[in-house]
């Protein structure tokens, strides 16, 4: 089983994966691990930047005694013009028992999966799907309210380039949640529902930032600054017209002060920022257990 896109999981694997992610973050925090994926060995393939993605992978293989091979792609054959298909036959041929690949081309997890035998999680293609993010964010809402259920989630910023955006308006609905999309109108979707971003926060019971991506920009957006921050960020102004004692999330990394205030995001009754990091392992575990584990 491939993890590419939330819409390859049913409906039962996302309760799997969820209900263990809860057991795997109370483990995690008693200081329990597990020997279940003893001797299987997890490639990471990351072409693009990360820090919590590419950590906490490593982190739940080890959790559950894999061992980790990572790629260090810049210091790899890429860099002497082998294709991604080459690179793939190639880490095929090692015989990894689960591949985790981060691309900036949408699709290339897909286009990686075809070629591996090994099962392949995609860690974000491009501006397409980063599909555990999205399941980390239901499990930490999952962990604090205790149901998807009703809750209005306002998801804002760079929509047009965000997978994690992309990820959740899929999976989010699925689990009951109402999802708003709401950005700068030249950083949304073509065709996408048109929402100011107060709009979109007015009443919400969790509002969840997303940065500007400037690296997949090709001209310079709301860069003065305060600029972006004043018109589009979440400010306690701007907050205070959510729900009362509304949660905060961010996929990371956070710009403080562009797309929101860093009091904000430092505010341990609201923000869930950390917690979705460490969540971020515990579903992590989960995914591997489901698609690596004794039973597969
Ligand atoms: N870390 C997330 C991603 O890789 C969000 C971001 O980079 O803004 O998609």
């Amino acid at each position: 089983m491939d993890l590419l896109s939330i819409d390859s999981l049913s409906d039962s694997q996302i309760a799997t994966i969820l209900d263990r992610s809860q057991h795997f973050f109370a483990a995690n925090r008693a200081g329990r691990s597990t020997d279940a994926l003893s001797g299987r060995i997890l490639f990471n393939l990351f072409y693009e930047n990360s820090t919590r993605t590419l950590m906490s992978f490593a982190t739940a293989a080890h959790r559950l005694g894999a061992s980790v091979v990572a790629l260090p792609v810049d210091q790899s054959s890429v860099n002497k013009g082998e294709t991604l298909g080459d690179t793939a036959h190639t880490l095929n041929a090692m015989r990894p028992d689960v591949l985790v690949i981060r691309h900036h081309d949408n699709g290339a997890a897909d286009a990686v999966a075809a070629i591996m035998e090994a099962p392949v999680i995609n860690a974000g293609d491009g501006t397409n799907e980063h599909p555990t993010q999205a399941l980390l964010d239901a499990a930490s809402l999952q962990h604090k309210l205790g149901k998807l259920g009703g809750v209005n989630i306002a998801i804002c910023g760079d929509i047009r380039h965000s997978r994690v955006a992309r990820s959740n308006a899929k999976l989010l609905p699925r689990l009951g949640a109402e999802v708003r999309l709401a950005g700068p109108p030249e950083l949304m979707p073509d065709g996408a529902p048109a929402m100011t971003v107060d709009e979109a926060i007015t009443g919400a019971d969790v509002v969840m930032m997303l940065r500007v991506q400037r690296e997949r920009l090709d001209s310079e957006f709301g860069d003065a600054p305060g600029e972006y921050l004043e018109l589009y960020g979440l400010t306690a102004k701007r907050l205070a017209n959510a729900a009362p004692g509304a949660l905060v999330m961010h996929p990371g990394p956070i710009n403080r002060g562009d797309e929101i205030d860093g009091a904000i995001a430092d505010d341990a009754e609201r923000s869930l920022i950390t917690l979705q990091v460490e969540m971020g392992v515990a579903t992590r575990m989960a995914c591997l257990e489901l698609m690596v584990g004794p039973t597969n």
